[in-house]
Order: C-alpha cells, then structure tokens, then sequence
C-alpha cells in the first residue's frame, strides 16, 4: 500500500487540503496532513484524522445523553410507583428509617450498671425496601463491605440506603455505585406497586 503524498480530508471549501501527508486515517483510510491529524487535547494520535475524532466525541456525547435519558426515565418510573403504592392503602407497610442524631446520656444508673447507650433518632420518611445495592461512599471506609445496603423507596420516590442497625439511615453515601441498577430498583417498585 502505498500513502498518498497529500493530505484528503476535505476543506471547507470543498477540495481536499493537499498539503504533504504525515499519516493515514485508520477509521476511513485518508491520508492526513499534520493540522489534520486528531489532536486528543493535545496528545495528537498516529493514526486518526480529526474528522473521525470529531465523529467519535459527538457518538460519546450523543451516546452520554441517551444513557442519562433513561437514567432520567427510570427515576420518574420510581416516582410513579412511589405515588401509586403511597396511594393504595393495601399496599404493603413502608419500612421505617430513623436518622440518629446522637445519644442519650446514660445518667448516674446506667454509668453504673454499664447500660448500653440508647441511640436519638429522629423520624424520617419510611421506604419500601427492593434489594441491595452497593452505594458509593462519601469518605473512605476500610470494610469495603459496609457499603452494600439495603436500598429503599420513599413515597416521594428517592431511592435510599437503609442502614445498620437497619433502622437507621446511612448519611455517609453519594448514591448508587452502579448507576444502572437504578432499572432494576424500578423494576422492582413497580412490581411491588403492581404495575
Ligand atoms: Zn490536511
Ligand atoms: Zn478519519
């Protein structure tokens, strides 16, 4: 195979730019001058014309907002089954969830007798539990174990870790670790939801 001397990605113009090639294109096979040649933010490739690149970061993008179109679907989907099981009064009991806030003073008796301290929590709106899910951690933890909850519904429709002990709500999460399993987790309430 023998490289064209010129370059022929096409101008704006029209024509093809002509100027002496330093490469060939793998995606479309043309030869590529030195201002054509796909520049990576700044770390240029051997072997890619900037059409292609241009072509490929609009695919990724394009591609970016369809996965984030159904994520956003699958969100309102919860929500919909949310309103339909908070509406059905034979729709089964919410788990409860409690934020603890702190804990109460074991006073002169329990420091003698060694009482276990008795947890403050603080009501928060219950959730129907549909699985477990690994949710990613604010700070690092050392047990990479604990970051698999159970995951929950509200009746607004927020998916949220359950905690352990189970009743208490784990603050420490920035969301689901897998963003897809939020399907799932639709899938799931709106069993649940019978729809
Ligand atoms: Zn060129
Ligand atoms: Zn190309």
């Amino acid at each position: 195979m023998t490289a064209p001397a010129t370059c022929q990605i096409p101008l704006p113009s029209g024509g093809p730019c002509g100027i002496p090639a330093i490469g060939r294109c793998i995606n479309d096979e043309r030869a590529f001058c030195i201002s054509h040649r796909a520049n990576n933010y700044g770390r240029p490739y051997d072997n890619l014309c900037t059409e292609c690149e241009r072509q490929q970061l609009h695919d990724r993008h394009a591609q970016r907002q369809t996965e984030a179109q159904s994520l956003e679907d699958a969100r309102k989907r919860i929500k919909a089954a949310a309103t339909r099981l908070d509406n059905n009064p034979r729709a089964p009991e919410p788990h409860p969830r409690y934020k603890l806030v702190g804990w109460h003073s074991r006073g002169i008796i329990g420091a003698l007798t060694r009482a276990e301290p008795r947890p403050k929590l603080e009501a928060l709106d219950p959730a129907w539990i549909v699985g477990r899910y690994k949710w990613n951690q604010q700070e690092f933890r050392a047990r990479p174990d604990l970051d698999t909850y159970d995951t929950g519904v509200t009746s607004a429709g927020e998916v949220v870790p359950i905690g352990n002990p189970p009743t208490y709500t784990v603050h420490a999460v920035k969301g689901l670790h897998r963003p897809h399993d939020i399907f799932e987790v639709a899938e799931a309430i709106e069993k649940l939801a019978g729809m």
